[in-house]
């Protein structure tokens, strides 16, 4: 089986609010999307489809007609004000949980030749929601910390550390802009339209990740590193363990070191 995707484009406005809840309660549960004349986003959304090679063409399927398919679905989404002229999400909030589900249901069965694997819609750089065949639909948010370290391991000699880690072995440490994906599961709430509220989420991270490891030098201002070797890969164990007691529906954690170096930990859970 081949897995090949293509991402489409499209912008829309929306504002979140329930209707059977007051100005007050709106506000404490949605924050700034509560605005009633609405905001926009430039969406992005990532369409994998899987199926078998066609050995003649020597492809699975055109993703020119992968990309026709999605943008003529789309025009129905594109440069409107959802809330206010869909009538879809005229009943339902159009977070981007909802958005994903909604989008699967409606082109789900549009496809020839493969068969729909994956949906990921971002809303921006910092948020996406991503609903997958086995009917999972997953909410990843991504945070930021710059912190210094030492890759050392006090299991091994201190040229036994030298020679594996190199210069990331240097006494004084050197530093990275770490970013951290945050992935929990579950049904987005039919009150809210969310998986897990994002203020929540957020004060969470803030308070059992950011505000620990952030301008911090992880081996020598962090309890968590004190004997632990601050690799990126223990790092987004480190992350999972701190955050798993206060999100019980976490299903990964993965830790950006650098562009090029990517670290995920998915708990007893599989990918
Ligand atoms: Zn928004
Ligand atoms: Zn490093």
């Amino acid at each position: 089986m081949l897995y090949l995707s293509r991402r489409v484009d499209f912008s829309a406005t929306h504002t979140y609010h329930n209707q059977e809840w007051s100005e007050e309660e709106n506000l404490a549960t949605f924050g700034k999307c509560y605005n009633p004349n609405g905001h926009g986003h430039d969406y992005k959304l990532e369409v994998m489809v899987r199926g078998n090679l066609d050995q003649k063409k020597g492809i699975v399927v055109n993703t020119v007609d992968i990309k026709k398919i999605v943008s003529s679905f789309l025009q129905e989404l594109d440069g409107v004000f959802l809330d206010k002229e869909h009538p879809y999400f005229k009943e339902n909030i159009p977070t981007t949980e909802n958005l994903v589900n909604y989008i699967w249901d409606s082109i789900k069965d549009s496809f020839e030749g493969c068969e729909l694997y994956r949906l990921r819609l971002f809303e921006n750089h910092y948020l996406s929601a991503e609903r997958v065949l086995s009917g999972m639909t997953y909410l990843t948010r991504k945070y930021h910390f710059s912190a210094a370290h030492r890759l050392h391991s006090i299991h091994l000699s201190d040229q036994e550390n030298k020679d594996l880690f190199g210069k990331c072995n240097n006494p004084n440490g050197h530093g990275h802009n770490y970013y951290v994906d945050v992935q929990v599961q579950g049904n987005p709430s039919p009150q809210t339209g969310m998986i897990m509220n994002l203020k929540d989420l957020d004060e969470i991270v803030e308070r059992e990740v950011l505000d620990k490891f952030d301008h911090k030098h992880l081996n020598l201002d962090t309890e968590e590193f004190k004997e632990l070797n601050p690799t990126s890969e223990v790092l987004a164990l480190v992350i999972y363990k701190l955050l798993k007691p206060y999100i019980p529906d976490l299903h990964k954690v993965g830790v950006w070191e650098t562009e090029k170096n990517y670290f995920e930990y998915f708990g007893e859970g599989e990918y």
